[in-house]
């Protein structure tokens, strides 16, 4: 099965897929993203990615490219050429191909990009082991909670704590607090055995697995502090992981050269994680059968 994509309109084998060296993506990083991940052939928290992609849209007054209904069936017919089980479903709008000029055109049309790729979910031995993250200075702009394809900090980040042997960079902002990750939301279990992570606003981005992680906490009845916490309140912490759609809840076993509590990954943590993918499970076989 050739592994394709869409790209303005048409499914197009992967290999070929272009776009126009004109396209503001190209040209300015002028355009957003979602991932979405695929977890036994179904999307997880669909409409939640969506209406983040809708935000974000909005928030750089990019149009709709075509109706979200539309969209919906593009991603289920992607997937379903594709044969795609578990992965991660990439989607990319940009503010469309016009001659290179910074203000916005007077008339383009959104261009939009389609990709899947197969992914299996984290190892039960990197599980078993945790994975360690550097901390950086977070040199991003204002409005990192628009999903925005101009990564170029998050890139930077993210080789930086792979030339340290680390899974992950921790960006750090000029008061001394964790933001978030370059591309994954950050948490800790505090000494006191709090659970906290930072507060949504233009720091970071509102991590849609963050987000239904929270509703299982919150259910659960499990206290939680939405807050700032340092680097050195990280290092003193019980338990640190983070979050993302690729990589649902990861626990996190040192920060810099600092052992995260007893250095094995946590037992909240692992608890959550249980939670997260009990919960994509079961609300992926609900819409399954819907
Ligand atoms: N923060 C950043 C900067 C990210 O790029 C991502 C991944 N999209 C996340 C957090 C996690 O978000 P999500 O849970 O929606 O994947």
């Amino acid at each position: 099965m050739p592994r394709l994509a869409y790209v303005n309109g048409r499914y197009v084998p992967h290999a070929q897929a272009a776009v126009h060296i004109e396209d503001r993506g190209y040209q300015f990083a002028d355009g957003v993203y979602e991932v979405v991940p695929v977890y036994r052939g179904i999307l997880v928290d669909e409409e939640p990615h969506l209406d983040r992609l809708d935000r974000s849209l909005s928030e750089l007054r990019i149009a709709w490219p075509m109706s979200r209904e539309a969209l919906r069936l593009i991603l289920g017919e992607l997937i379903r050429r594709n044969g795609l089980t578990n992965g991660l479903v990439y989607l990319q709008m940009t503010r469309g191909t016009a001659p290179r000029d910074h203000k916005f055109p007077a008339a383009s049309e959104t261009a939009l990009v389609i990709t899947t790729k197969r992914q299996n979910p984290i190892s039960e031995a990197v599980l078993a082991e945790g994975v360690s993250v550097i901390t950086i200075p977070d040199i991003r702009w204002r409005r990192c909670d628009i999903k925005s394809i101009s990564l170029l900090p998050n890139v930077l980040g993210k080789q930086q704590a792979v030339e340290a042997g680390a899974y992950e960079a921790w960006q750090v902002d000029d008061d001394g607090y964790v933001t978030e990750g370059t591309s994954t939301n950050a948490w800790i279990v505090s000494a006191e055995g709090q659970l906290v992570t930072r507060g949504v606003e233009h720091a970071i981005l509102n991590g849609i697995t963050r987000r239904s992680l929270l509703d299982l906490v919150r259910e659960a009845g499990i206290a939680l502090e939405e807050r700032r916490f340092t680097v050195a309140e990280a290092k003193a912490a019980r338990e640190a992981f983070l979050t993302s759609s690729s990589s649902f809840v990861l626990p996190i076993t040192r920060i810099d050269d600092s052992p995260v509590g007893s250095g094995k990954p946590g037992a909240l943590t692992k608890r959550l994680r249980e939670h997260y993918v009990s919960h994509i499970t079961h609300a992926e076989r609900k819409k399954a059968l819907a």
